[in-house]
């Protein structure tokens, strides 16, 4: 079989390797971290820093097609592994999604909306924009944020100068968006083959603890019509902005039923890891699927789910939960456990994830709530 190069070893692509295994696909990655996740289960990795051009060019001859686990690729070695080997996905989407004011505009082109935002290039600017937009607003760094790091809630025009101050010092563009009052944050994972053909996963419902995703709930509890225009605009961006492989859309929902885009992801995404049971096709086969120009598999749910994070201090009482006798008593839950190999239990590192298949979501909800595994919360 073909064998596939994975740009990074984390947990997606330890769960692409596990997914394109099983459809008899070779993998090789390239990580810093000896023994990575997704090395555990790759045919083999790399050792070497993601920027190291003489090991991104190793990567090249030893894979037949390329993806890539975490959008801020360096842009040369993009090009090197475009112009040495095959990379369906390309390098415009990842030029795009690299950049939050790219990003923006892109989605915006593709007709979808966004929460009000403006390019802030001075602290003058910002004290213009703060004014504008009114107080919550929040301050972003335009590149290398994520789970929040690099952003600012300014809830009063004191703040402006210590939050300007701060972010500069990041070196990139800032962007300062409106804050968007949700009802509930939402997402949609589309899938695109190279011959255009896009199919949407179920929307999920995303509940964040400080800023790192907790509690993804399928189907999310919306109503029908919000949940079709949540999957059109998915597909929608998918097409504009020519994805080949997995685009997750981030997404506001506001008590009137309005949607505003986030932000996006071009591969596998946290809140897509519901799939793995609960749908006829997970998303990690679909990136398979897809960048390997198979024909789409079915995205449809199979059983309602609640994905529930494992972070470091959740792994020891998770432990101690599956060896009790009554683990398995969760009464009408099926709970699939997935753990990802990384050895060190850091507090709020993203170690593994339950998925808690019920016919009622709600009690797959009350056992997380009563249950001691997710008591401790890091700061
Ligand atoms: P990720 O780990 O998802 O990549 P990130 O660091 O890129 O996170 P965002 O997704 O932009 O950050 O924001 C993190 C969270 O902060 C959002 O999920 C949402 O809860 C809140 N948030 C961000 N922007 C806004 C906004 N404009 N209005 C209201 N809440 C916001
Ligand atoms: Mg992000
Ligand atoms: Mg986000």
């Amino acid at each position: 079989g073909a064998t596939i190069g994975v740009l990074g070893g984390g947990q997606l692509g330890r769960m692409l390797a596990l997914a394109g295994r099983a459809m008899g696909y070779r993998f090789v990655t390239l990580d810093p971290t000896p023994d990575a996740p997704c090395g555990q289960v790759a045919d083999r990795q790399i050792v070497a820093a993601y920027h190291d051009v003489a090991a991104a060019r190793q990567l090249a001859e030893q894979a037949d097609v390329i993806t890539y686990e975490f959008e801020n690729v360096d842009a040369g070695v993009t090009s090197l592994l475009m112009a040495e080997s095959y990379v369906p996905q390309g390098s415009r989407l990842l030029y795009t999604t690299q950049h939050r004011l790219r990003e923006k505009r892109a989605i915006e082109a593709a007709g979808v909306k966004v929460a009000p935002y403006a390019e802030i290039g001075s602290v003058e600017e910002l004290r213009q924009a703060v004014q504008r937009f009114g107080t919550p607003c929040v301050l972003k760094t335009a590149t290398g944020g994520y789970d929040g790091k690099g952003q600012w809630v300014i809830r009063s025009q004191e703040e402006i100068e210590a939050a300007y101050a701060e972010l500069s010092k990041a070196g990139t563009e800032l962007v300062l968006e409106q804050f968007i009052r949700f009802a509930k944050e939402i997402s949609v994972i589309a899938a695109r083959s190279p011959q255009g053909e896009a199919k949407a996963f179920p929307v999920a419902e995303n509940v964040h603890v400080n800023n790192i995703l907790h509690l993804s709930i399928v189907p999310a509890r919306a109503a029908d019509e919000v949940l079709r225009e949540a999957e059109t605009m998915a597909l929608r961006i998918a097409k504009a902005l020519d994805v080949i492989g997995l685009i997750a859309v981030e997404m506001f929902l506001t008590a009137d039923g309005e949607l505003y885009v986030n932000e996006l992801a071009p591969r596998p995404h946290n809140s897509g890891h519901y799939t793995m049971e609960a749908c006829r096709t997970s998303q990690f086969e679909q990136h398979v699927r897809a960048i390997c120009n198979l024909p789409l598999g079915d995205p449809g749910l199979l059983t309602p789910v609640v994905m529930v994070n494992v972070l470091g201090e959740h792994v020891q009482p998770l432990l101690d939960w599956i060896v009790r006798p009554e683990s398995e008593q969760v009464p009408g839950v099926t709970a699939k456990v997935h753990l990802y190999g990384k050895q060190e239990a850091k507090k709020g590192r993203k170690m593994g994830h339950v998925n808690l298949l019920s016919n009622s979501p709600e009690q797959a909800l009350r056992w997380i709530e009563a249950s001691t595994i997710w008591d401790a919360k890091h700061e």
